[in-house]
């Protein structure tokens, strides 16, 4: 193996004690969790004991405070499960709904969500999309009437990642000042939420939540009012960067799953990895896979030496999804008749796959983001 200047021998030994707990505690339960279509609380807490809830986070509340590097392994074990439904559920937790009130939020909100957070006791979600809003975020319709003492909320929510099982939703939405963060115990009177039916990602619980006249306690505000649509947009660029190392992590497993094959199958009496029709289509989608590898660490290091890489992000959003898409594609037809069979794992990695260009921003959207820097020359400023 070729070792990549990015990484230490301390990253080596992370990411082989990373892979030895998922595949003792994790990959032997991810078919029941893809029939029950949930993961079991004592999962979340297995990952929690372990720290990984919190590998982003903060000590001071039982986090790891990982190097930037250490996340691009995390990331990639997570998705070497082959369970995108899983890898995405941990994904939300820790990067998408927790980040907020890590990066944001006060010393009470800390200890009271984070630190039960990481310890994998509660679970978080991030309300963001709505039925009528999803890429256009500034529009957000769910709105905080700010009533002295408390907000009082109405709206509704959709595609919720962990949403029928979270305990307190991270939630984006309209204040007079424009949008908001609060946390929201999902237990709150006035919460109702729905399980949605998806094409993959089955482990994974995706809710529709709905908020009437829900009360929400002032102290629940994360970081300012008005200013949500900038924490968003900031931590944005680390989310749609875990999206893209999460799907290097499943295209490296899926290579290794497809090459197994490939030697153990013949037809015309040699086994089909000497056919150079197949062996060329691999190569290919290999070839693709290190070249957007090489732009995801080359991203990471800039966003670890504080550079506010939005176009780098947004490119490796677009191009890791699209090509995640495509490599699942190619690897299930290695398989032929066999990869359209649920007996065999390529067919729940090629449901799963067609998520990567929607979720996270869409490929659309990733390609207006890069089209506005690189042809208009437009700019975004660090928040935080
Ligand atoms: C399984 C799953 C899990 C999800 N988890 C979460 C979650 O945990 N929390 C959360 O808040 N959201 C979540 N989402 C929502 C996801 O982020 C949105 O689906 C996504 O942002 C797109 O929004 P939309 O579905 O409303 O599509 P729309 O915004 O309605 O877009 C429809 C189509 O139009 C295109 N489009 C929109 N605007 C433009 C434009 N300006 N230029 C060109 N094309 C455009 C889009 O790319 C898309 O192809 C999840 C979605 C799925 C499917």
């Amino acid at each position: 193996m070729i070792k990549s200047p990015y990484f230490t021998e301390e990253h080596y030994l992370f990411k082989e004690s990373l892979r030895s707990f998922f595949q003792k505690e994790i990959n032997p339960h991810l078919k029941s969790w893809e029939k029950q279509k949930a993961i079991p609380k004592s999962a979340w807490k297995k990952l929690g004991d372990m720290g990984y809830l919190g590998i982003c986070h903060e000590e001071e509340y039982g986090g790891l405070n990982a190097d930037m590097f250490s996340n691009v392994i995390f990331n990639e074990e997570l998705s070497r499960t082959l369970n995108s439904g899983f890898a995405i559920a941990i994904a939300v937790h820790v990067y998408m709904a927790t980040n907020h009130i890590s990066k944001a939020g006060n010393k009470s909100q800390k200890e009271k969500y984070l630190r039960p957070a990481i310890a994998g006791e509660k679970i978080a979600c991030l309300g963001m999309s709505e039925p009528q809003v999803g890429s256009d975020v500034k529009n957000l319709k769910t709105y905080a009437e700010d009533k002295g003492d408390h907000f009082l909320v109405n709206g509704s929510k959709i595609f919720i990642t962990n949403g029928i099982y979270a305990d307190f939703m991270t939630l984006c939405c309209n204040t007079d000042e424009g949008i908001s963060l609060l946390i929201v115990d999902l237990d709150n009177k006035g919460v109702t939420r729905n399980a949605l039916e998806k094409i993959g990602w089955h482990s994974s619980d995706t809710a529709e939540i709905f908020l009437e006249d829900v009360k929400v306690p002032k102290e629940n505000l994360i970081g300012n009012k008005g200013k949500g649509f900038y924490y968003l947009s900031e931590s944005l660029q680390m989310e749609r960067l875990v999206l893209a190392m999460n799907s290097i992590g499943l295209m490296d497993g899926v290579w290794e799953l497809t090459i197994q094959y490939m030697n153990e199958r013949e037809a015309f009496g040699k086994p089909i990895s000497k056919m150079q029709a197949l062996r060329h289509r691999m190569a290919d989608i290999k070839s693709e896979l290190e070249a957007v590898r090489q732009l995801i660490y080359h991203t990471a290091w800039q966003i670890e030496h504080g550079i506010f890489a939005v176009n780098a992000c947004s490119m490796c959003k677009l191009l890791s999804a699209e090509l995640h898409k495509k490599f699942v594609d190619e690897c299930l037809q290695m398989f032929g008749g066999y990869g359209y069979m649920e007996e065999y794992p390529i067919a729940q990695i090629y449901r799963d796959a067609r998520c990567a260009p929607i979720i996270g921003g869409t490929s659309e959207i990733m390609r207006e983001i890069i089209s506005k820097m690189s042809i208009d020359g437009q700019e975004f400023k660090k928040v935080y």
